[in-house]
């Protein structure tokens, strides 16, 4: 069994508040939210960093993007806009080695970020 936080999450050993789900990527809510709006968004498969992708991994991408897209819509906030993140590795403050998009919104962010 994957010893990975977020390979449990997707596979349901873990709880998470799931607010998208399909046979490529899981999106759920930041356990320690930084946003009123703080929802992570995951590939199934287990990718630990940016720098681990290859090409076979550009359609998933794009698809994580397209997920964000469609729940800015559902939930409202797409007019006011929000931030996508992804860190990569500790300077950038990696804390989990599983590829995530964190999508942060319903307040001001400012810039350069910290
Ligand atoms: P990062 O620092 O970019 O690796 O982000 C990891 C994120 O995962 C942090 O924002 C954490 O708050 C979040 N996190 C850690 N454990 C959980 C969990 N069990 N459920 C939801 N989010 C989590
Ligand atoms: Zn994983």
């Amino acid at each position: 069994m994957s010893e990975c936080l977020f390979c449990k999450i997707a596979a349901g050993e873990i709880p998470a508040k799931i607010v998208f789900e399909d046979e490529r990527v899981v999106a759920f809510e930041d356990i320690e939210p930084q946003a009123p709006v703080h929802i992570l968004i995951i590939p199934r498969k287990h990718i630990p960093t940016v720098l681990d992708l290859d090409e076979e991994d550009q359609e998933l991408l794009g698809y994580m993007h397209l997920v964000a897209n469609h729940i800015a819509g559902e939930k409202s906030f797409a007019e006011n806009g929000f931030r996508l993140v992804t860190n990569c590795k500790e300077s950038a403050g990696q804390l989990v080695f599983h590829l995530h998009i964190h999508l942060l919104a319903g307040r001001e962010f400012g810039w350069p970020p910290g």
